[in-house]
């Protein structure tokens, strides 16, 4: 540095002398909570940043979430190439737009549109969103049939069971709909045709049936809800229709279970919902919609915005969005294939039940379900166990291992489990370690007879 000169953050972090990781910026606190007057070199900034994300869990270690943790490279290269498309921008972008258009096509081909050219969807940022979308669409369709007979609308309900996920508690709430759960019961952990029946009324939107619970990966029987309600409605005139959250199953069924019907192959199944970010393989985050028909998105829900020079319509809660993450499900489509994705749900689904069985020959838990459906399973404590679920969450975290605990709703809060959900990328290796983590995990508290068993934790809904 020439005499005189002001030494900047620079110099700081390229001399040859400053050590290069982080120099002095690494002996003083970084900003938290208040944008600092002066920023900081890049460098610095990124490993200052990425060393505190460390204290985060290993997510390839994160049996809890459905959440995808792995693409391959080349995924990866793509979508860091498309960080900057928006995908409100359609005039812009409208290649992107086209590729949303072509997935949207393959998914309702690949849950049996009786005529994909009349099918419409849409990419979101997640089921959440795309439940909502789907949501709205019941209410307007059920709005329209009462007006049309002079009836009041000021009181839509929803039926599904207990077990939904927090995005149809949180749908019902905002658009004010009285939401009907069926609880579980004994061993049913999920809705029937037969208990759903008994909630309908004649202001019943719709009925949310799931594939792929989110307690224990089950699936419910889509086709039975299907029959009781063609027969309901032919009894009573209503026209109660079926959206199904097929937010894990979507990617899974057609792939493992084909024979299964629960998709547009049954009439009264109007509208589905999918994470592409779960079995659909894609990085957060990326959800899809599409409706059987175009005659079930209500004309009132789209918006044709002049934006930029084109008449663009558009249903969905966003407005700007990133569209590498549907750039990202096109390239595990073109990537994969049909084939491709039945071969690594099939891989995750041996894993699953391998590491089940494998549970259940512990000795002290017992499961709840296996991972049949799909690749996701839930387990319980018996009596030879003197620990509880909560226990084992904590003992197998110190392991780095992440296998959440948690409360079942009612009238089955009575019953607590541990969950795991197996996905590309845990292999039968992990599986077995996993497994000795469990039995050194048993054995610790066997040497410790007097251990009191952790109660509590609260409800889980991811
Ligand atoms: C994960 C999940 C959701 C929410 O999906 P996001 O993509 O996380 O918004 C909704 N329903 C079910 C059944 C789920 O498993």
């Amino acid at each position: 540095m020439l005499h005189g000169q002001k030494k900047t953050h620079d110099d700081d972090v390229n001399s040859v002398i400053t050590p290069a990781y982080g120099g002095r910026y690494i002996r003083e606190p970084i900003p938290k909570y208040l944008m600092p007057q002066e920023g900081l070199p890049p460098k610095v900034a990124y490993n200052l940043i990425r060393d505190e994300l460390i204290l985060d869990g290993n997510s390839r270690l994160n049996l809890a979430t459905f959440v995808t943790t792995w693409m391959e490279d080349e995924a990866k290269q793509l979508m860091s190439e498309t960080f900057d498309k928006n995908m409100i921008d359609k005039d812009e972008y409208p290649q992107t737009a086209e590729i949303e258009l072509r997935c949207t096509n393959m998914l309702a081909d690949l849950w049996n549109s009786p005529d994909e050219e009349n099918s419409v969807g849409c990419s979101t940022i997640g089921s959440s969103e795309a439940a909502m979308l789907g949501g709205m669409a019941l209410k307007w369709k059920w709005k329209e049939r009462r007006e049309a007979q002079g009836k009041p609308t000021d009181k839509p309900n929803m039926v599904m069971g207990i077990n939904v996920q927090v995005c149809w508690e949180k749908f019902c709430r905002y658009w004010e709909i009285e939401p009907r759960f069926v609880p579980m019961e004994g061993d049913r952990y999920c809705l029937t045709a037969e208990e759903a029946v008994k909630l309908i009324d004649e202001n019943t939107i719709g009925v949310v049936a799931i594939m792929g619970s989110t307690f224990d990966g089950r699936y419910e029987n889509v086709k039975e809800v299907n029959d009781a309600l063609v027969e309901l409605n032919a009894k009573t005139g209503w026209e109660v229709p079926i959206h199904v959250d097929a937010a894990s199953g979507g990617f899974v069924a057609p792939f493992l279970q084909p024979e299964i019907k629960w998709d547009f192959r049954l009439p009264l199944v109007k509208s589905i919902n999918t994470s592409g970010h779960k079995y659909g393989l894609v990085y957060p985050g990326v959800g899809w919609v599409v409706w059987r028909d175009k005659a079930e998105l209500p004309e009132d829900l789209v918006f044709h915005c002049n934006y930029l020079g084109g008449d663009l319509p558009n249903f969905a809660l966003n407005f700007s969005r990133p569209g590498n993450q549907v750039v990202a499900q096109y390239f595990n489509f073109l990537r994969l294939g049909h084939e491709g994705y039945r071969e690594i749900h099939q891989t995750s689904q041996d894993v699953a039940m391998y590491l089940s069985a494998g549970i259940a020959k512990l000795g002290p838990f017992d499961l709840i379900s296996d991972g049949s459906d799909i690749p996701v399973f839930a387990f319980t404590t018996n009596d030879k166990a003197n620990f509880s679920v909560f226990d084992i969450s904590d003992k197998v975290r110190e392991r780095g291992w992440l296998v959440p605990a948690y409360t079942f709703p009612k009238n089955r809060d009575d019953l607590a489990v541990l969950r795991c959900v197996c996905k590309e990328g845990f292999t039968r290796d992990m599986a077995d370690m996993l497994l000795g983590d469990l039995q050194t995990a048993i054995d610790y508290f066997a040497a410790r007879p007097d251990h009191k068993p952790q109660t509590g934790g609260s409800g889980f809904h991811h």
